[in-house]
């Protein structure tokens, strides 16, 4: 896979480094404070944050076999780029964006109802905005899916406790061995996910995190509530980001879908986490239903208002035809919709909205995305983390067809920076 570039540190303030790649200047954060880290050295980064130091002669390595490819990329992103519309009303609001003004919620609503033209004229803007704020980097994370056991019942979940099914737990040293391969595959940032289960004691994880960390990756969490001291006690570990969605911002339907929970809950959550200094990504499901009118939207300004590092939504996908999954045109305009509100948002395409379409990913990373996540968890398992149906995907051929996409649409692995 090896999907990412060392780059080389052309400077030291305080607790950032600026990272050069080939000539492009990015800012990311030291992981430990103490790091010693001096200008001149080569480095891994992943989502702003420095994760590995390596050789000069390691990475003289493997720039050498990048740079020919990397600046043909940024050709291939550049020709892929085209602005205009000929709708007066959208031109005028695009106006207003380069001017740096807000759009309230009913210009975020028509824009969330555009279809047709005006739509491929909203997407191809908003990835003008994404090469002009982030210009053709791309994260690939993967994800560990590490057990399907879970506390909680939320209803739009496959993997709920009262579902009758079969149940798996990775154990620490599974955990620590599907992280190894990941790392070998070349994966620089791994999201560990599992439901809420109790069963693993704060030592397991914090022993899992360490081990995990010495692999130089970003690791992100994904274990939804528990304990702050946890959450803590795994930052000291290594532990840089965490993923926590609110799902939605109405918080009687929050409380509907997550029976015995409360929003405020979740949001106070995602603010202790930032306090402790973990990046953190959050987001929400499109097209529960019932989702209001301006629902939506109202989703899109409270990720932005929380002041969180990602953004992560995607459809919610409903189990056996229940009902009619969300439609894609509406998933690709939020994306669209972020990168206008929130220009330098990193915006991943989450793997949920491949299920809409094979072509989800381009889609999406041509509307203004600009990461993505491969599913590394061993077969065995990923089978029986069935969030929704659809969702297993075999890690090789993913992998290849991920590289072969951003190949075709010029995106490079340098880092997202901060
Ligand atoms: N248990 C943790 C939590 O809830 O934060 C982490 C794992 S949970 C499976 C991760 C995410 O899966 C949730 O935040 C939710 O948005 C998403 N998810 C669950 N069921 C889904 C469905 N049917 N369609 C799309 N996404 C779903
Ligand atoms: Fe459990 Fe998370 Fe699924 Fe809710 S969304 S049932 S907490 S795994």
């Amino acid at each position: 896979m090896c999907y990412a570039i060392p780059g080389r540190v052309a400077g030291i303030s305080g607790n950032k480094a600026t990272i050069d790649y080939f000539g492009e200047k990015k800012t990311a954060l030291l992981l430990d404070r103490n790091a010693k880290l001096e200008t001149g050295n080569y480095v891994y980064a992943q989502g702003g944050v420095i994760v590995d130091v390596i050789s000069e002669a390691e990475a003289k390595k493997t720039l050498a076999l990048w740079e020919k490819r990397f600046f043909a990329l940024k050709e291939k992103d550049d020709s892929l780029v085209a602005t205009g519309t000929q709708n007066p009303k959208l031109s005028a609001l695009f106006a207003k964006v380069r001017a740096g003004k807000p759009l309230g919620k009913d210009e975020l609503n028509w824009l969330l109802s555009l279809r047709g033209q005006d739509a491929d004229a909203l997407r191809s803007f908003a990835n003008s905005l994404r090469r002009e704020e982030l210009k053709n980097s791309c994260c690939v994370h993967g994800i560990i899916e590490f057990s399907n056991h879970c506390g909680m019942n939320c209803l739009y979940c496959g993997i709920r406790a009262t579902r009758n099914m079969e149940r798996y737990r990775m154990t620490e040293k599974e955990l620590v061995a599907a992280a190894a391969n990941a790392a070998k595959l070349g994966f620089r940032a791994l999201v560990l996910q599992s439901g809420e289960d109790k069963f693993y004691s704060g030592e397991t994880l914090v022993r899992a995190v360490q081990k995990i960390r010495r692999m130089g990756v970003l690791i992100f969490l994904s274990i939804g509530e528990r304990d702050l001291k946890l959450y803590q006690a795994l930052y000291d570990a290594g532990a840089r980001a965490a993923l926590v969605r609110f799902e939605t911002s109405n918080p009687a339907s929050y409380s509907r879908w997550r029976p015995g929970r409360k929003l405020e809950d979740r949001l106070r959550l995602i603010r202790e986490l930032q306090k402790i200094g973990y990046l953190v990504s959050t987001g929400f499901l499109i097209g529960l239903p019932g989702e209001g009118e301006g629902e939506l939207a109202e989703n899109i300004l409270l990720t932005r208002g929380l002041g969180t590092d990602m953004y992560s939504f995607g459809p919610y996908i409903p189990r056996n035809g229940e009902k009619e999954k969300p439609d894609l045109d509406r998933c690709l305009n939020a994306i669209s919709v972020v990168r206008l509100v929130d220009r330098k948002a990193k915006i991943l395409v989450t793997t949920a909205m491949e299920t809409l379409s094979p072509e989800a990913k381009r889609l999406g990373l041509m509307a203004g995305g600009n990461s993505l996540m491969i599913d590394v968890t061993p077969e065995k398992y990923s089978r029986l983390y069935e969030l929704y149906q659809g969702k297993y995907k075999p890690a090789k051929e993913e992998i290849a067809k991920t590289l072969a996409l951003l190949n075709e649409i010029g995106r490079a692995p340098t880092d997202l920076g901060l």
